[in-house]
């Protein structure tokens, strides 16, 4: 049983993180924000994959000014990624947005800042300070040996905090991100002994497909496992679904969330006598958009199957061209493996 860290409760649009609140998924657009329609489609997509933030890039005053249509046709919170700029950051929330994604330290005078947090307050936006190791500020560099560890990462997220926490604003999400895993971890070890803002928790540019997947389930999971972590995004070079899909597997590993049909399969061997990996795949498809919490388990032959089958609410045991259904560990048909896929698509929507 994980024990999460305790932290406050914050609210991003209609959703709460922090708390008890389960920890949320979220993801990035990598479409143009000035190109509202392509973004608000990519939205909608990941919001039926599992996406419960998003967040987009905002480059520039007419990015910005798109976000009120973007938010408008959305339903998920929308988060405003903002680098240097309080000009664009008084958009952004003027524009209407759930969060912004900003360094307090990096947008000039302490006049913009409190303008900024001024503004945030006054719509109940909070603020995501976002420390990532390749862009320390020299001066903190400098005070920990030109080195980008923990320690300096955790300075520069308080000294963000501490900017924000001036102007009474205590609306903060924090993320400390490096892109290896040890210094990730005891960065976010460090700041839990000193602040209670929820963290969003990550490993920044994890990768490529597999590369990525790895270390990211690693980092995050052992964040996880550490009790750290309100919100969760997986950082992938590929398509951001690949990303939701990733960080629902991730909490469902670690049964922290449950969310639609969980699939056991065994990995083939000698013995398969079915096209078990072509079945699964099927499955795996067939079965996305199942919004029930079912285990299944799709088993190559009665060596392991049984057992398997007795732990899973539904399972299919391959034989030579055929399988069995079983529902809680009792066989129910025999059917052969043409039909397996759809007879099991219909016990799963049957299962009660
Ligand atoms: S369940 Fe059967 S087919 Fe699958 S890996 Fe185990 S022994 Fe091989």
């Amino acid at each position: 049983m994980i024990k999460r860290r305790s932290s406050r409760r914050l609210q991003i649009g209609r959703l709460f993180i922090g708390g008890l609140e389960p920890i949320a998924v979220q993801s990035m657009c990598n479409t143009d924000t000035r190109n509202i329609e392509q973004t608000v489609k990519q939205i909608n997509c990941l919001e039926k994959a599992g996406c419960e933030i998003i967040r987009v890039a905002v480059p520039d005053l007419k990015a910005a000014k798109c976000l009120g249509v973007i938010k408008r046709s959305i339903n998920l919170p929308l988060v405003a990624d903002i680098h240097f700029s309080h000009e664009l950051a008084l958009e952004a929330i003027n524009q209407g947005v759930d969060k912004i994604r900003i360094n307090p330290g990096n947008i000039g005078s302490e006049t913009k800042v409190k303008q900024v947090a001024e503004a945030a307050r006054a719509k109940n936006i909070p603020i995501r300070v976002g420390i990532n190791s390749g862009s320390l500020e020299k001066s903190i560099l400098a005070k920990h040996n030109h080195q980008a560890t923990a320690a300096a990462m955790v300075e520069s997220a308080l000294k963000h905090i501490q900017l924000l926490e001036k102007f009474d604003f205590d609306q903060i999400v924090v993320s400390l991100k490096a892109s290896d895993l040890h210094r990730t971890a005891e960065a976010y070890s460090l700041l839990a002994e000193q602040v209670d803002y929820p963290f969003h928790i990550g490993v920044t540019e994890a990768g490529p497909g597999l590369k990525g997947t790895v270390w990211s389930t690693l980092g995050i999971g052992f964040l996880l496992q550490q009790g750290l972590g309100d919100t969760v995004r997986v950082s992938l070079t590929d398509d951001p679904i690949a990303e939701v899909k990733t960080a629902w597997e991730i909490l469902k590993a670690l049964d922290l969330r449950k969310r639609g049909v969980t699939i056991t399969s065994c990995p083939t061997c000698g013995r398969t006598e079915i096209d078990l990996i072509s079945l699964v795949k099927q499955a795996e498809e067939a079965l996305a958009d199942v919004d029930k919490d079912i285990h299944v388990a799709i088993m190559g032959c009665l060596v392991n199957g049984p057992g398997e089958a007795r732990e899973a609410d539904l399972a299919v045991i391959g034989g030579r061209g055929q399988g069995l259904i079983l529902r809680r560990g009792q066989i129910v048909k025999r059917v052969q493996e043409s039909d397996l896929i759809k007879v099991l698509v219909d016990e799963v929507k049957r299962y009660q």
